[in-house]
């Protein structure tokens, strides 16, 4: 018999964004000190690429502010990669200030939610990240691209899948290193995800690809487990599904990063992440957000154990 999961790897790499992705998007916001017990929480779990934060506007997204303080607090932290969001010049000038080693940047596959969420539009966003990215390179620092609504946008409704390609083809053009896909609306499923990771390999690199799963529809691991058929290597996840939305606290938004480690656990597939910090991390976490954490496997993982 053939074996259906002969391309899957035997070693994944997770990207833990929830210091970030998952905490600008909480409606409780955790000083710096908290976010560092956080981060050093994950880093002891086994996490070995952390988003520790962004160097974005502190009036316009305060859950972020004091992102050099965060680093500075985590220096000796030397065997976990710490990549920071960047939006513009001024953030990179930040990021480096602080000792940041590689940067993410953002860009949309719709031309309304780069309007509205980035305030400029695909072309104009595109020329902005060139920009930025080439500066950062010049200094030594890597960079990864995101590309959001990879599956549909909130405001456009379905995303053209060559979009969706031509600015994961921009983004390498301009010197990411790796591609995150992100299903930001969370409403993509796994026949449509695989077709998106296959159009975007052939250009990208398979290698060069990882995949951001949103569970709003319940279909995170699912879609995360079509991208890995296809021999996608890297996942983005948040620890106890951090980024839910703000005015609904518990709603599903980010993969949770417990649900990830158990689902690879039981395959088989390495990733060198330990369940039982892991859950205690988003535990810790989750009592300073003052809401139940979204992770099931969490959840699950700790009746299991008062049972025992
Ligand atoms: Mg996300």
């Amino acid at each position: 018999m053939t074996d259906l999961l002969a391309a899957i790897p035997a070693e994944v790499r997770i990207v833990e964004v929830g210091p970030r992705d998952g905490l600008q998007n909480e409606a409780t916001i955790l000083d710096v000190e908290n976010r560092i017990a956080l981060i050093r929480g994950l880093a002891a779990a086994g996490l070995r690429t952390i988003e520790p934060g962004a160097f974005v506007r502190p009036d316009l997204v305060p859950a972020m502010a004091g992102t050099e303080d965060v680093l500075a607090g985590l220096r000796d932290l030397q065997q976990v990669r710490l990549p920071v969001l960047v939006p513009n010049r001024r953030g990179l000038r930040s990021a480096v200030d602080a000792g940041a080693t590689e940067i993410a940047v953002f860009a949309a596959a719709s031309e309304t939610f780069s309007q509205r969420n980035g305030g400029a539009g695909m072309d104009e966003t595109m020329a902005r990240l060139d920009e930025v990215v080439a500066k950062a390179k010049s200094q030594g620092l890597a960079a990864r691209g995101y590309v959001s609504c990879i599956a549909g946008c909130p405001y456009e409704g379905e995303v053209p899948l060559e979009q969706v390609v031509k600015v994961t083809e921009a983004l390498i053009g301009i010197g990411c290193t790796e591609i995150s896909l992100g299903d930001t609306t969370g409403t993509g499923t796994p026949r449509q995800i695989a077709g998106i990771v296959q159009a975007c390999a052939a250009s990208a690199g398979l290698e060069n690809l990882a995949i951001h799963a949103h569970d709003t529809m319940g279909q995170a691991l699912a879609n995360v487990l079509a991208a890995l058929e296809l021999g996608v290597r890297t996942v983005d996840s948040s620890v106890a599904g951090l980024g839910g939305c703000p005015f609904a606290p518990g709603a599903a938004g980010n993969l949770a990063t417990e649900d990830l480690v158990f689902m690879l656990d039981g395959m088989g597939i390495r990733h060198g992440v330990d369940l039982d910090r892991l859950v205690l991390a988003g535990e810790t976490v989750t009592a300073l957000l003052g809401h139940q954490g979204a992770s099931r496997a969490a959840q699950g993982w700790r009746k299991r154990q008062l049972r025992a």
